[in-house]
């Protein structure tokens, strides 16, 4: 045996000791001892090391809530192979194995007393770290409405209305196609008429909230939602992902739990760039072909979906779901799709009556008239378009849209920067003319309003660089100046009139 063996026997030794004297403790006061049903707020503990879980790795659990660690099972059994076990008759260190009636073994040389074993006293056990969903806070506090109660279309717009600037008639028919789709879910609609599926196709530029619509709805219904890009899609067989993974990434989000799944929304993005590819004579594997695998499930499918993994793979278990209360909606910019329109309704117009000045549809938006006629002819086949039956258009945003969206939602941008400097004890203000040059900035980046936190984060990190620095400064108001790297901002101390510190005479953008 060797000297950690020995080392190990001692301490075992000495822990049977030290456990005699705790056995007699504990006989004392059993209200220490750990109860069944406060048991699981307790890390087990290796009834050998007594080291917790945390410390000794996984435990091996057995009848009678005993656990050992994985290292005290290895030497327990290196023990056993060399026969120097303590107590034994051939053990050098014991004459009399009867002698000590608490080492393991006890007067048994057959097996292991457990007897000795008694309940651990609380006061050796960790207390378990709390799981994380429970100790983290919610991002912000956000009013959810229950699906189940179906609440009524004005007030699912509402409630988007504190999130979601503008988009007015997106959000209206959102609100009334989510209600039809959950009245639906929730209600008996089976009968002779059969209520259709409300899928969506949503169609606006980038950056115009297509995405944060979709999530927000979500949270506000307390639904889960899986967000996909078309893009990574192929038709199965083919790199890239199968169009079941949609399905996979919603089951992740309702957390494995399958009826929540079936409840759920799935948001395809970029679903323009599926559009059938023109002129080409290779099979179209990552166009029409995913169209075509996503017919069956927009439509209302049993589908069998790998679980915790989004390929299908002989190692990953797979369960069914069906998706016929799943709310799907496609979302993409549809680039050129205008042209296209445009054509069409020029096209109607020759001369006489019927005319129209072709500049008439120039500044109209004129993605609002889009028909089905208007996609299929950019490449989406008609079978998918037939089954997303509720089509609308997102508008660009323009510069007062954007000034609204860095200050006026529940949890705009600036109310954020407002709030960590709030903290501080220092108040942030912003000049009107400053929102607008930060969304003159943004519309030149042609992004939408994705523009806007990069450009806000690029010249507040001076400030909350500089501003902690000076435990004086009571309030800082951004200028269009400073926006504009022509000056600063306004510091004013606490309690005196306003000052330009020097180390904002140039923003460093
Ligand atoms: P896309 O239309 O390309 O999906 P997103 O929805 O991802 O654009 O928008 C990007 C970000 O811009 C969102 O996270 C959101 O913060 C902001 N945003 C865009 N449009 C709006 C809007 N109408 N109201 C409020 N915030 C918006």
């Amino acid at each position: 045996m060797d000297d950690k063996d020995n080392n190990f026997t001692d301490d075992m030794d000495d822990e049977l000791k030290n456990d005699t004297s705790d056995k007699k403790d504990n006989q004392k006061s059993n209200n220490d001892v750990i109860k069944n049903d406060d048991n699981n707020q307790y890390e087990d503990i290796c009834y050998m090391c007594r080291r917790p879980e945390s410390q000794a790795g996984r435990l091996l659990k057995m009848a009678g809530s005993f656990c050992v660690c994985a290292d005290c099972m290895q030497k327990t059994f290196n023990l056993m192979n060399t026969g120097d076990i303590p107590g034994f008759p051939n053990d050098p260190g014991s004459k009399d194995p009867n002698s000590n009636p608490n080492n393991l073994f006890g007067s048994n040389p057959f097996g292991f007393n457990l007897g000795y074993i008694g309940d651990i006293p609380k006061s050796q056990r960790l207390k378990k770290k709390p799981a994380p969903e429970a100790s983290a806070k919610t991002e912000e506090d956000i009013k959810t409405l229950d699906f189940r109660k179906l609440p009524p279309p004005h007030k699912i717009k509402e409630s988007l209305d504190e999130y979601v600037i503008g988009q007015e008639k997106a959000k209206k028919v959102i609100s009334v196609a989510v209600y039809n789709h959950y009245k639906r879910v929730t209600k008996d609609a089976s009968g002779d008429i059969e209520i259709g599926k409300s899928n969506m196709l949503m169609i606006g530029p980038t950056g115009c909230g297509k995405t944060y619509l979709v999530q927000t709805l979500a949270r506000i219904l307390n639904v889960p939602l899986a967000i996909t890009d078309a893009t990574s899609l192929t038709e199965a067989g083919y790199i890239g992902d199968d169009v079941e993974s949609v399905l996979s990434k919603l089951l992740m989000a309702a957390e494995n739990d399958v009826e929540r799944a079936e409840t759920g929304i799935v948001f395809i993005d970029e679903i323009d760039k599926i559009a059938k590819k023109k002129n080409t004579t290779s099979r179209d594997v990552s166009g029409e072909s995913v169209q075509q695998g996503l017919l069956r499930i927009l439509e209302g499918a049993d589908v069998q979906v790998p679980v915790g993994a989004t390929s299908k793979n002989a190692m990953v278990p797979m369960t069914n779901i069906n998706t016929r209360n799943i709310l799907f909606i496609c979302g993409g910019a549809f680039p050129e799709l205008d042209k296209l329109i445009k054509n069409r309704l020029l096209k109607g117009s020759g001369i006489g009556f019927n005319s129209v000045l072709s500049d008439k549809y120039d500044d109209d938006d004129v993605l609002s008239h889009v028909t089905n006629e208007d996609l299929r002819e950019f490449g989406m086949i008609p079978e998918f378009i037939g089954r997303l039956p509720v089509v609308y258009t997102l508008n660009g945003l323009d510069k007062s849209m954007l000034v609204k969206i860095m200050s006026e939602p529940k949890n705009a941008i600036l109310k954020q920067y407002q709030k960590l400097l709030a903290l501080d004890g220092v108040e942030l203000l912003f000049d009107d003319d400053a929102l607008e040059a930060i969304a003159d900035k943004a519309l030149e980046k042609e992004t939408g309003a994705r523009a806007l936190r990069s450009i806000i984060e690029e010249f507040m990190l001076d400030i909350m660089y500089e501003i902690p620095k000076d435990r004086s400064i009571g309030r800082v108001t951004i200028t269009r100046d400073y926006i504009e790297s022509k000056g600063g901002p306004r510091i004013e101390l606490r309690g005196a009139t306003p000052v330009l510190p020097s180390n904002f005479a140039e923003n460093s953008n």
